[in-house]
């Protein structure tokens, strides 16, 4: 598997940046994962639409899902200049809730609609996807993707709870959400701590450690330093990466 980074950015992007959104690649295969803010723009530009496999929300935030408003444009157009089939719809994993961003998204004219819960697994072409529930304000989830033995494990947005474990362990890649530096951490945050993501690196045994949602006024080198202290193979996101899994 091949992961690219769209976009890394926590809460809203940064100029000439954009908020969570990655491409997973294998083989022919393509899968997004969470489509922010500015996602769009830079998905285009990495595959175009005959190529998107399958949609994948962690959970409905802005940060990780308004792009995907406008994707169905995108579809929309593409059918109507016939680069799509008519009948085309884009397999669309989501959470139920918020109902009203629910609604929203989950348009069946454009989409085949999945709804996640906690641990429910899913094929998707050939990867296969096992979703646990986070620890995050809205209805939220981590997903673990394996292929051939080779394991990814992405946290979406969250803080520390039970499933954190499972999720990450023995992954090869951990991309996970270090939205605070551990000064502004606490167990009632949103967000991990870039320490909290270095203790559960190592706790899981994973390959690499990625962090990633970098919010606004938190340095990449704070957020490296923090995190490798406990676990030193690790990286901070930044758009335009790709990662083999
Ligand atoms: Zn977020
Ligand atoms: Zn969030």
């Amino acid at each position: 598997m091949i992961l690219k980074v769209l976009g890394c950015d926590g809460a809203y992007p940064q100029a000439n940046g954009a908020c969570s959104g990655y491409l997973l690649e294998q083989g022919e295969q393509r899968v997004i994962l969470d489509c922010g803010t500015g996602v769009l723009e830079r998905l285009l530009r990495a595959a175009p639409p005959q190529r998107w496999g399958a949609l994948v929300l962690s959970h409905l935030h802005g940060d990780h899902m308004s792009d995907a408003l406008v994707l169905r444009h995108v579809l929309q157009a593409q059918k109507a200049q016939g680069l799509l089939p008519a009948e085309h719809k884009m397999d669309l994993y989501l959470p139920a809730s918020p109902a009203r961003e629910h609604a929203l998204l989950a348009d069946e004219e454009y989409f085949s609609v999945h709804i996640l819960t906690d641990g429910q697994q899913a094929q998707i072409g050939c990867l296969q996807f096992t979703f646990l529930r986070m620890n995050h304000p809205l209805e939220a989830y981590g997903m673990r993707i394996e292929h051939e033995g080779r394991i990814l494990a992405y946290t979406g947005d969250t803080n520390v709870c039970d499933n954190l474990l499972p999720l990450a362990q023995g992954a090869h890649l951990l991309v996970a959400d270090s939205g605070v530096l551990h000064k502004n951490w606490s167990a009632a945050a949103p967000h991990l701590s870039s320490l909290k993501c270095g203790e559960l690196a190592r706790d899981a045994d994973v390959g690499q450690l990625l962090l990633t949602h970098g919010g606004p006024g938190c340095s990449p080198q704070a957020r490296l330093q923090e995190a490798q202290a406990i676990f030193p193979c690790t990286a901070v996101a930044e758009a335009g990466m790709a990662l083999q899994v």
